[in-house]
């Protein structure tokens, strides 16, 4: 089976299609639309239609045929339509007797009402179409070019952003708005927004942008735009050039919502639209857009075999996540230091807050390896239990540290001249020569030693397959840099004119998460060889009281704790309906922070300078 995700815009112009689909929004107030697939040129005795259970980027079988409905089948024959019977062949299967028939319309309504970068969410005020959970594909029909055609109201909703291509730029003869896709990989791979949100667009180094700012509030899209150019400019420069001649951001801003799904020729990004009306907040956003328009050099293209072609109806098991998301979430923190994003101290403090120092509260981290959290990514990290945090690590976190550990081992043994930048270059030559295959673990750890010239593979290789403490003060200290782990000292601070010292208590730990549900307080996750796991307490419990006062609130408790000290304590919970009591003494918040060596030398100075370089 070939793959192919490239796809220019002038390819679909003009095109006519065997596989149509009419998508109908005169429902969108029920969270409904109404699709009509019509397979045109059918000459077997039977055809499959497929609803697929997942959606690539988003590893999780979320069977989106449950959302859709009232099913229809006709041979169609000129102006006659002729009911058909059909079976379902499993759960998302649907078999069609078509002996004798050439043009089928398979007719059927999918229901969207969870707002998520993966799934489908249509109201009156917008539709976000997620293709894998709108769109039936043809069992052995997938590489013909597909069309789409959307009968929404254009006065209501002026603004449709997507990277499928216009198919008549003038318009179509049925009235809708025609668009295609060479294939149903990249159909798939093309989510539509419509509704009224505000476009802005660009060209930069020969390729056209669009960013598509959908939300209920009026934000800053032009100060976002500029900010994304930069982005374009930054890694278009790390991979020397851009393989695309249209890319769509699509920009969610909505309360609540938080996450990225990555695709060939488009990202969609979903953030509280806080972090746009609050600029100080707009890092987050921002490294966000550096992750997923990475993605579309690794992941999209540069990708572990399993991850294209794809059987859209089970999981494609990889044990490269690390490589996936790792990679991609070194270099998101990485690129925004280089846009200009964060200065060189926010970077290194983004690394020890949201890297190292998590990471650490991770137990998991002794228990699994990222290969197997990757193969396992499925079960575990898209599917975690409140226990998860102690069985497993995420791809994500370790992955991201692994490749900051690898790149400052390349800088350190090439003394300066050699990076992971020129891995990456690597494995994106390796693509172009040969797009339709994905790497192997052991292509891409060749790619990395043959491009560096450094012997990496087995170091490497102990690391993914691990579940040791990693050797960050050896490696760190290549460039002038170790991990300060600080204890329990208080923080003395000054306030107004100086007006004498405070001495801040330091942080307290008791190795919980708790929620404020309904006026009471519930533990939703208990760390192993914490404080909470000491004292006997387990997850759902209900926290009463401490030292005999009433707790309401999750605030109300942390002041207590704050003002008891690292005591013993005592704790009055509820399991189950039952009441206990027991002894919880916190532990004090271990900080991290990157800090210099003693006596800095050149060399260390001229490792960091070539690890936290600015490109443009
Ligand atoms: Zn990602």
């Amino acid at each position: 089976m070939t793959y192919s995700i490239e796809q220019r815009d002038e390819q679909l112009v003009n095109t006519t299609a065997d596989i149509t689909y009419a998508v109908m929004f005169d429902r969108a107030a029920q969270h409904l639309v109404t699709v009509t697939m019509r397979i045109d040129a059918i000459t077997t005795d039977s055809i499959v239609a497929v609803m697929p259970s997942w959606s690539p980027g988003s590893y999780k079988i979320r069977d989106y045929i449950g959302w859709q409905g009232n099913v229809e089948v006709h041979a169609v024959e000129g102006a006659t339509r002729t009911p058909l019977t059909f079976s379902w062949r499993d759960k998302a299967s649907l078999v069609v007797p078509t002996r004798g028939v050439s043009t089928v319309e398979i007719a059927y309504v999918v229901y969207g009402n969870e707002r998520t970068v993966r799934t489908n969410h249509i109201n009156r005020n917008h539709a976000f179409l997620q293709p894998p959970a709108v769109f039936m594909y043809v069992e052995g029909r997938t590489q013909e070019l597909h069309h789409v055609e959307l009968f929404h109201n254009a006065a209501k909703w002026p603004s449709v952003s997507t990277a499928l291509s216009p198919v008549r730029p003038g318009g179509a003869p049925g009235g809708g708005l025609l668009l295609g896709a060479l294939n149903y990989d990249i159909l798939a791979d093309s989510p539509i927004e419509l509704g009224e949100h505000a476009i802005r667009s660009f060209e930069l180094r020969g390729a056209r942008h669009e960013v598509a700012l959908a939300s209920n509030h009026s934000l800053d899209i032009d100060w976002l735009t500029q900010e994304i150019q930069r982005i374009v400019d930054v890694e278009a420069d790390l991979f020397g050039g851009l393989p695309y001649d249209r890319y769509v951001f699509i920009i969610q801003a909505y309360p609540g919502v938080y996450g990225g799904l990555e695709h060939g020729r488009s990202s969609v990004n979903a953030v509280d639209p806080s972090t746009l009306l609050d600029k100080t907040k707009a890092k987050e956003l921002l490294a966000l857009l550096c992750h997923e328009y990475f993605h579309l050099w690794n992941v999209k293209r540069i990708r572990p075999v399993e991850l294209g072609p794809f059987d859209y109806t089970r999981e494609a098991y990889t044990t490269m996540l690390w490589l996936a998301e790792g990679m991609t979430s070194y270099y998101d923190d990485l690129l925004a230091f280089r846009c200009g994003f964060l200065t060189q101290e926010e970077y290194l403090d983004v690394l020890s807050k949201e890297h190292f120092a998590r990471l650490a509260k991770v137990p998991g981290r002794r228990r699994m390896s990222v290969r197997d959290s990757s193969f396992l990514a499925w079960v575990k990290l898209y599917l975690a239990s409140p226990d998860g945090n102690n069985r497993f690590p995420s791809y994500y976190l370790k992955g991201g540290i692994l490749f900051l550990l690898l790149d400052l081992y390349i800088i350190d043994h090439t003394d300066g001249k050699r990076s992971l930048d020129d891995g990456l270059r690597a494995l994106w030559r390796a693509y172009q020569a040969t797009p339709e295959k994905g790497l192997t673990e052991a292509d891409v750890l060749a790619a990395f030693e043959t491009a560096t010239g450094v012997q990496l593979r087995d170091l490497f290789m102990k690391w993914l397959d691990g579940v040791d403490e990693l050797p960050y003060d050896d490696v760190l200290q290549a460039a002038g840099l170790k991990l300060h782990v600080a204890g329990p000292q208080p923080e003395a601070i000054t306030y107004g004119e100086k007006r004498g010292f405070v001495m801040v208590p330091p942080q307290l730990s008791l190795g919980w998460s708790v929620a404020d549900v309904m006026g009471r307080v519930l533990v939703r996750s208990v760390e192993d060889g914490g404080p909470a796991q000491r004292a006997g307490i387990g997850i759902d419990d209900e926290i009463v009281a401490i030292d005999g006062r009433r707790v309401t609130s999750t605030s109300l408790l942390d002041q207590f704790f704050q003002l008891a000290g690292r005591r013993d304590v005592t704790l009055d919970a509820v399991c189950d309906g039952r009441t206990y009591q027991t002894i919880i003494r916190p532990d004090y918040i271990e900080t991290f922070k990157l800090v210099d060596v003693k006596d800095i030398t050149n060399r260390q100075n001229m490792i960091r300078a070539v690890w936290l370089r600015r490109t443009i």
